[in-house]
């Protein structure tokens, strides 16, 4: 495994651990903020979309509602004119895949008349160690892309976290987007209720794209007509609302089982099993099982950190998650005792042993605090299954050796 497939697993694990709205959660947390956005509804079923088209009145747009931007391309919004195009819509866009997400429900927004369309998103610049700002002009597409084409056509402002957000770099905003005048007013109100929402919420990105300059009643006015936002999982105590309404129906069930159990889990393609303490070492544990067993096509089952402490039962949930992937055929158990020691780690191991069970082959390494008692324990259970080993190096080749026979 090369060093960017690492990368982008860390990318991929910080997307899974931080907690992501849906439109419509994002949207009314907004608005709560004082940020005007369409007075919508969410439908599970293509009539409950008829329905609330007929308390908003027509025309409707069918939004889906999935974890994923670039909807719009997809052919996941729709406008409808008619009761019969709600109909269609919604009918076509519920059990719909968006880039493999299923959708399950929908957003019936009125229809908007849209003049133009601007970008506003705010996100962590860790670099910065401040949060950034940024505003185009070139809304309604991916930013990314803006990005990459124009990237002058986008204004970055940081904010001190102390100072809060000031008005002039509003105005910088407002005059780097050439934005008309008699839209500042508004604007001003809605990037201070973004900059709130977003340090209120713990939120690592809240953005409205497009934040739309729309006519209505002969009069121009700005609305949010999408919402993207993001919290720090680590902060979720904090918002208990926004933990209840977490939408858990797009991750694997072990995911859901580890992160109620307080355990890391990501579920990758490879054979070997890892039970590791820490992310780092996680990490490296994968890497080397996966430099070791790639000429064979073997590599890591998971990224799984259980943590500091390795008590029976975590252990035991911990084998448990690992043990509920068919393609699994060995396990690696590679753990660093630090104030945790390492005799107690393997009397836990063996006690998760002794609870789930298991007849495929494991290599465990212990290393650290009371090290050598930790291997004894081990190795006196006697085991026929079970190897020891005594460095990183060891453990991996060993694992893949005996996926290796498994296979053949
Ligand atoms: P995304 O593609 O996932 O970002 O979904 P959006 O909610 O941003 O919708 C995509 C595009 O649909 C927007 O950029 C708008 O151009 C268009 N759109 C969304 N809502 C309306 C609306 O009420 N009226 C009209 N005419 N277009 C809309
Ligand atoms: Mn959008």
């Amino acid at each position: 495994m090369q060093f960017d497939t690492i990368l982008s697993l860390f990318e991929y694990f910080r997307w899974r651990i931080d907690l992501n709205l849906h439109e419509y959660q994002a949207k009314f947390r907004f608005a709560e903020f004082g940020i005007p956005i369409p007075r919508g509804k969410v439908a599970h079923s293509a009539d409950e979309a008829v329905e609330i088209a007929q308390e908003l009145g027509l025309p409707v747009v069918v939004k889906a509602q999935v974890f994923t931007g670039g909807r719009g391309k997809a052919g996941g919004v729709k406008l409808a004119k008619t009761m019969d195009e709600v109909k269609e819509h919604a009918s076509n866009i519920i059990g719909m895949d968006i880039k493999e997400h299923t959708v399950h429900k929908v957003l019936i927004d009125p229809g908007a008349n849209i003049k133009s369309e601007i970008y506003l998103g705010i996100t962590n610049d860790r670099a910065a160690r401040k949060p950034l700002i940024m505003c185009s002009a070139e809304g309604g597409m991916d930013i990314e892309e803006v990005n990459r084409t124009m990237p002058e056509k986008i204004i970055r402002v940081h904010v001190d976290p102390l100072l809060g957000l000031r008005g002039y770099q509003v105005t910088q905003l407002a005059s780097g987007i050439d934005l008309p005048r008699n839209h500042w007013k508004q604007f001003s109100k809605i990037v201070q209720a973004l900059y709130e929402c977003y340090i209120g919420s713990d939120a690592t990105l809240t953005e409205i794209n497009p934040l739309a300059i729309i006519e209505e009643d002969g009069e121009e006015m700005l609305r949010a007509l999408d919402g993207k936002m993001s919290i720090d999982e680590n902060a979720l105590y904090r918002h208990p609302k926004l933990a209840d309404e977490r939408d858990t129906s797009a991750d694997p069930e072990e995911e859901i089982i580890a992160r109620e159990a307080d355990l890391s889990y990501v579920s990758l393609d490879g054979q070997i099993g890892c039970m590791v303490n820490g992310a780092g070492l996680a990490m490296a544990t994968m890497d080397l099982t996966g430099i070791f067993g790639e000429e064979y096509g073997i590599g890591p089952a998971n990224f799984l950190d259980i943590g500091g402490g390795a008590e029976a039962d975590k252990v035991a949930t911990a084998l448990r998650i690992i043990l509920a992937e068919p393609e699994v055929k060995a396990i690696l158990i590679n753990i660093f005792g630090g104030i945790t020691r390492c005799d107690d780690v393997a009397r836990g191991i063996l006690q998760a042993l002794d609870e789930v069970g298991t007849d495929l082959p494991m290599v465990v390494r212990l290393v650290g605090t009371n090290q050598e008692e930790g291997r004894e324990i081990m190795e006196a259970a006697n085991l026929p299954n079970l190897q020891t080993a005594r460095s990183l190096y060891e453990a991996a080749q060993k694992a893949v050796e005996v996926v290796r026979k498994a296979m053949n």
